[in-house]
C-alpha cells in the first residue's frame, strides 16, 4: 500500500469511516528532567503545552494517550548500543546528574521520563498494518540528535529511531517516510536508520538550517531508489521564511513524499525554525507549521506519529504546536 490517499469511505458500501482521533501524549515524566539553570531545553517547555492539549482533548478533537504502568527502558536497546543503555540505566537517585557533553545533562529522573516514553513507543508500535492511527508526542529531552553510540545536543535516546526499528521489526514490509522539520540535522535519527533499517523501504527528509550544529545535512548524503526511498536533507540559509518553506513543501519535499508512497509517516517535530526561537535564526511562523500538518492530513496511509523535538521560545512553542496539530486534524 502507498501513495496518497485521503478517501475513507468504503466504495459501494454507503458507509464512511471516521478519520481516527487525534491522541496525545503528554510526558509528564519529562517534568523532572532537570537540565541545569539557565538551560533552552527545560521543562516549562512541556509545561506550557499541557493547556494546548488539554484544549483539544476538552474540545472533543484529541484524547490523551497514557503509557504502559510498566514501561522499561531496556527497549531502547533496540535502537542503541547496549553500553548506552547501560550506562542510563546505572544512574541512581543518590547521585547529581552527569553531562553526556557540553549541554546535555541526564540523572536518575532523565530515566523515568525516558521509560514513559518507551512505554509509549512500544504501544505505538503495535499498530496494525494499515490502521490509521495519529499519535503526537510531547516528551522531553529530544531525542533526533542522539545517535546509536550515545545521546548529544540535548538529546538522551532517540524516541522516533526506536518506533522506526520497532514498526520495520512488527510489520516488516511497511515503507516508512521519516519528516524532520526541526531547524537542527537530525544526525542521530539518520545514524540509527542507516544501521539498522532496509534501504529500500525507507526515506529520511529532513530540513534544517545549515551550516549549523551539528554540522551534517549538507546534501552531500542524498540518494534516491527507484521508488524514492533514500535520503533528501534540504539545507537551508538563515532567515528562512514561510514563503520560501512553502516552495520547498511544495516542490521538493511533497512529490518525493508522494513517489514514496510511504505506509507509516514519523514526523521529528521541531518549531526552533519558528521566527521568535532565540537558538534557530529562522523567520518561520505558524503558518509553515500548520501547511506542513495539512501536508500530513491528505497523505495517511496507516500510522502518523509525531514527537517533539526543538522549540525554545515558550510562547511560540505553544502557538506553533497548535497551529501543526489544527492543519493535521482540521483544527
Ligand atoms: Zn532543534
Amino acid at each position: 500500500m502507498g501513495g496518497r490517499s485521503v478517501l475513507l469511505a468504503v466504495p459501494g458500501s454507503g458507509f464512511s469511516l471516521s478519520p481516527p482521533l487525534l491522541e496525545v501524549f503528554f510526558g509528564y515524566g519529562g517534568l523532572a528532567h532537570d537540565t541545569g539553570p539557565d538551560h533552552p531545553e527545560s521543562s516549562a517547555r512541556l509545561s506550557v503545552l499541557l493547556p494546548v492539549f488539554t484544549s483539544w482533548v476538552e474540545g472533543g478533537r484529541a484524547r490523551f494517550l497514557d503509557s504502559p504502568a510498566d514501561p522499561d527502558l531496556s527497549l531502547y536497546r533496540a535502537a542503541h548500543e547496549s553500553s548506552h543503555i547501560d550506562f542510563l540505566e546505572q544512574l541512581s537517585p543518590s547521585e547529581p546528574p552527569v553531562n553526556l557533553d557540553g549541554d546535555t545533562r541526564v540523572g536518575h529522573a532523565t530515566v523515568g521520563a525516558l521509560k514513559e516514553i518507551a512505554g509509549v513507543v512500544r504501544n505505538v508500535s503495535k499498530t496494525p498494518p494499515n490502521s490509521p492511527r495519529k499519535v503526537f508526542c510531547a516528551v522531553r529531552p529530544p531525542g533526533h540528535h542522539a545517535h546509536y553510540f550515545g545521546g548529544m545536543g540535548f538529546c538522551a535516546v532517540n524516541h522516533l529511531a526506536l518506533l522506526c526499528v520497532e514498526r520495520a521489526r512488527i510489520s516488516p514490509e511497511e515503507r516508512i517516510l521519516v519528516l524532520d522539520f526541526d531547524v537542527h540535522h537530525g544526525n542521530g535519527t539518520i545514524d540509527i536508520i542507516r544501521r539498522l533499517l532496509p534501504s529500500e523501504r525507507t526515506l529520511f527528509i529532513s530540513t534544517h538550517r545549515y551550516p549549523f550544529y551539528p554540522g551534517t545535512g549538507s546534501g552531500r548524503d542524498n540518494v534516491e531508489g527507484e521508488r524514492g526511498e533514500g535520503i533528501l536533507d534540504i539545507p537551508l540559509p538563515s532567515g528562512t521564511d514561510d514563503e520560501d518553506y512553502r516552495i520547498v513543501l511544495e516542490e521538493m519535499i511533497l512529490p518525493r513524499w508522494d513517489r514514496f508512497g510511504p505506509d507509516s509517516v514519523l514526523v521529528s517535530a521541531g518549531f526552533d525554525g519558528h521566527v521568535a526561537d532565540p537558538l534557530g535564526d529562522m523567520a518561520l511562523t505558524e503558518l509553515t507549521y500548520r501547511r506542513i500538518g495539512e501536508a500530513l492530513r491528505g497523505r495517511e496511509n496507516g500510522l502518523t506519529a509525531g514527537f517533539l523535538e526543538g522549540g525554545y521560545s515558550l510562547p511560540a512553542l505553544s502557538a506553533s504546536v497548535d497551529a501543526f496539530l489544527s492543519g493535521w486534524n482540521r483544527g
